[in-house]
């Protein structure tokens, strides 16, 4: 150890000193000289001289964290939907444009460089990515706070369409390594699963284990326009021991590596097919795996500058993303009271006070639990204490509630009807200071439906946070035309608080305001053909109206209420050919789970109505079917931008949130929507006639259900909607297969339209007529559209984490002097 200061160079970020820079990494970093670099040489260099200029504020900022005693806040999720680093960095240190030229001097083109880089894509979805836009508002907000996750080396599938249908590939993003990271071996801790509990004394010990290490990887989350960063810490599994010696000196090398690779397989890959027995219980392993790690970790950060676990509850805050974290609940009490000799209550007080978590969804079937047979064997010591928390807490409510046996067995931590199994969304509200929704109709549904019981007791404990999406990424980075016409107008300084945005109401009937916003648009729309005309092969008039609906396929999104629409109107375009057709590109991007056969049957749906659709001379341009594969961060940040209608079409009181509807509304698109999740914020911020609503309300869908819902009959009293399905269960679409789709015909017909596609279906097709009409007036669709990105306001994550801070976690910024 020493404490002699470092001395180093300061960095300034002139185009010279830029060019220098990446000169120098190209040299000293990379090993390679301008002749022999490859294209992934050039971006990998001038990664380092962007995540050079990041250390200074990033040690600056864990220097003052320490020295301000700050309260930190530990945000747990099994994913992280970062994407790509590169622009994102260079927007945030302010020197986006004198790296493109530093570059250019050097003969490369950045654009080329920033689409080589591959999406960090370790997450699934809305949850992932709602975690990575929550790090860059937690940084920009200089929220001291910490991303925990594992450090998946595949990440999310990549899909590809063949035949028009979904094809995983493995996705393995750090093949050319990852110039973002810092690999810390030093800071690792061992893992321990399996085993047996015996009792010494007072104490319990957990013994037998076999073991893994978790080792950190650090990534710097820089803050918008300030000094403050913050770290995205991801856990990586390594056996204890590099390899069996006994079995290699017995010559068995195969058995020698396996033992290895088996103990290593925790942090191989997101998401593991859980429609089977092992792959659920990799996902468990998966699960404690990186909240052990994460509690070992903070553990030992709090040790550093406190003597006593006395003030541990105010300098700590976790946060649970979902329930996949909430074996950190046990195992902190496993640490404190096993290892660190807190008294069973102590203990308890402070995880209580610590512990706070997120809802993301009301669907039954979506509600994680975990088999106790399972649990018993991987866990055994986590499972006792559980079982503890749930006498004690049975105990309590039994009390209260004078002995209600059917009240009891229903909130119990254990699901004790047929096999047994541990409700991991109870165990998080028994032991969380807060538990919240993620729009304002899911935090009350939560509370009247899922978790009533649990709202009656503890009435104080549930609150609502709206979601939120960076402003940054979204807006700044995604769509370069329309944020430099925002500058033009109102400066720049909405990237720091969106609700600057209101002012470009005043612009709303300026006539030059409305072209060069509708220009803006264009850009976009002419970017994304221009990269989609590789894949589809297709023309695509720019000028018609791009209609998109992203998001993972998933029958409660409802892309088959979204193609029937397309169906019912390719055969009204073909009985009248001559009507005034407003021209429509249809656009569909998304990944289906891979064990999820529905959802891959509608992917294959949409591919086969494309065929037909876009090769039919009769239709031309007036309308267009696509499906762009591998839907993920960067094909987002390309597709929404281009967007004219945004499709939210949940069936009202299934989506939770949706964030993608914030995304595409940012970005000047009108919303076609149900009264489901943010859609009713979103309704109420940019005024309803600025937005399509129609279909079942959450009560509506209700009623409906209770009083009898009969989609047959749906089928027989609308002609067109029924020739659509008629259609699509006779082979018209799939004249090779003519079956191929019938089970789609009766999920929707016959067995119970579960999702009240059929029952929504007239009233969206209004709706879409009412789009028709409005998109013709250029002048007032374009007026619609500036009023949706004026209304965005509350819709940054800023907001969203400024409420987390405020009134979950008790935190407050840094002070940076
Ligand atoms: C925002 C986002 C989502 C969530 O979209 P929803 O429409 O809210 O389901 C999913 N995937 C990616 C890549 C996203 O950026």
């Amino acid at each position: 150890m020493t404490t002699v200061d470092l001395e180093f160079d300061q960095l300034n970020s002139t185009v010279d000193a830029l060019r220098r820079s990446i000169s120098n990494r190209m040299m000293y970093g990379v090993g390679k000289d301008a002749v022999t670099a490859h294209p992934h040489d050039w971006l990998h260099a001038a990664a380092l001289a962007v995540r050079d200029r990041l250390v200074a504020r990033w040690m600056k900022t864990t220097r003052l964290q320490y020295e301000q005693d700050v309260k930190r806040v530990y945000y747990l999720s099994m994913e992280f939907l970062i994407g790509r680093t590169f622009t994102n960095a260079l927007l945030a240190l302010g020197i986006h444009d004198q790296m493109r030229d530093a570059l250019a001097s050097l003969g490369v083109d950045m654009q080329a460089l920033t689409d080589i880089e591959p999406d960090a894509a370790l997450g699934n979805g809305g949850l992932g990515r709602l975690a990575a836009c929550f790090l860059d508002s937690m940084a920009t907000l200089g929220i001291p706070g910490f991303g925990y996750g594992i450090r998946y080396e595949y990440g999310m599938f990549r899909q590809e369409i063949i035949n028009g249908e979904q094809v995983e590939a493995p996705d393995y993003w750090l093949r050319a390594g990852n110039p973002w990271e810092f690999p810390r071996p030093e800071i690792k801790y061992m893992v321990h699963f399996g085993g047996r509990t015996v009792q010494r004394g007072e104490q319990v010990e957990w013994i037998d284990t076999e073991h893994v290490n978790a080792t950190a990887y650090d990534t710097v989350i820089p803050g918008y326009a300030t000094d403050a960063t913050n770290t995205l810490r991801l856990w990586s599994a390594r056996a204890t021991d590099e390899l069996d010696l006994g079995a290699f000196n017995r010559g068995d090398y195969r058995n020698a590596v396996d033992t290895k690779n088996m103990s290593e397989n925790v942090s191989r890959l997101l998401y593991p097919d859980d429609s089977t027995q092992a792959g659920r219980e990799l996902r468990l392993r998966q699960e404690y795996f990186f909240v052990s790690a994460t509690m070992q970790d903070l553990i030992r950060r709090y040790q550093r500058t406190h003597s006593t676990f006395g003030r541990f509850s105010e300098k700590v805050a976790v946060h649970l993303n979902d329930t996949h974290p909430v074996l950190a609940i046990p195992e902190l009490m496993r640490l404190l009271v096993d290892i660190h000799n807190l008294s069973w209550d102590k203990a308890w007080k402070h995880v209580t006070q610590i512990f706070s978590y997120t809802n993301h969804t009301l669907m039954p079937e979506a509600l994680e639990t975990w088999d106790v047979e399972m649990l018993a064997r991987l866990l055994p010591r986590h499972l006792e204490i559980i079982f503890e928390i749930n006498a004690q807490f049975l105990k309590h409510v039994s009390e209260q509630s004078g002995h209600d046996a059917e009240m009891i067995r229903r909130i119990s931590l254990v699901d004790e009807y047929g096999q047994r199994r541990v409700r991991m969304a109870h165990l998080a509200i028994v032991a969380s200071d807060k538990v919240n929704g993620v729009s304002k109709l899911h935090s009350q549904l939560m509370t009247r439906d899922i978790f009533a019981d649990f709202a009656q007791l503890y009435p104080d404990r549930f609150t609502n946070v709206t979601n939120g999406i960076t402003p940054r990424r979204w807006l700044a980075q995604a769509s370069p035309s329309m944020s430099s016409l925002i500058d033009q107008h109102i400066g720049s300084h909405w990237r720091s608080n969106l609700f600057e945005l209101e002012q470009l109401r005043n612009l709303r009937t300026d006539s030059g305001f409305i072209d060069a916003f509708r220009e803006a648009k264009r850009q976009s729309k002419l970017r994304l053909v221009h990269r989609l005309a590789h894949h589809t092969k297709l023309p695509f008039n720019p000028d018609a109206l791009f209609d998109m609906q992203v998001k993972r396929i998933h029958e409660y999104k409802r892309q088959l209420l979204n193609l029937l629409h397309v169906i019912v109107r390719y055969n009204q375009i073909r009985a009248n050919p001559e009507h005034d057709w407003v021209p429509r590109v249809v656009m569909f991007a998304g990944k289906a789970a891979s064990a999820y056969r529905m959802a891959k049957t509608i992917i294959k749906l949409i591919g086969d109505v494309g065929q037909k659709v876009n090769h039919d001379p009769l239709v031309g341009d007036r309308l267009k079917v696509v499906f762009v594969p591998n839907y993920g961060v960067s094909v987002a940040e390309l597709m929404i931008p281009a967007a004219d209608l945004s499709e939210q079409i949940s069936m009202a009181g299934t989506e939770a949130s949706g964030t993608g509807n914030m995304k595409l509304a940012l970005n000047g698109a009108l919303t076609i929507g149900t009264m489901d999740g943010a859609n009713i914020e979103i309704c109420d911020a940019v005024g309803r006639e600025n937005i399509f609503i129609f279909g079942h309300s959450a009560d509506e869908v209700d009623d409906l259900r209770a009083s009898g819902y009969r989609p047959r009959q749906v089928y027989e009293e609308n002609a067109e909607l029924r020739m659509a399905l008629d259609q699509i269960r006779t082979g018209f679409f799939s004249p090779d297969d003519p079956l191929r789709f019938s089970d789609i015909f009766h999920t929707l017909v016959d067995w119970g339209d579960h999702y009240m596609v059929l029952a929504d279906f007239a009233a969206f097709a209004k709706a879409q007529a009412e789009v028709d009409a409005r998109f013709v007036d250029k002048r007032a669709w374009t007026e619609s559209a500036i009023e949706n990105v004026a209304g965005m306001g509350q819709f940054s994550s800023d907001r969203t984490i400024g409420e987390y801070a405020r009134n979950i976690w008790h935190v407050s910024s840094l002070n940076l002097e």
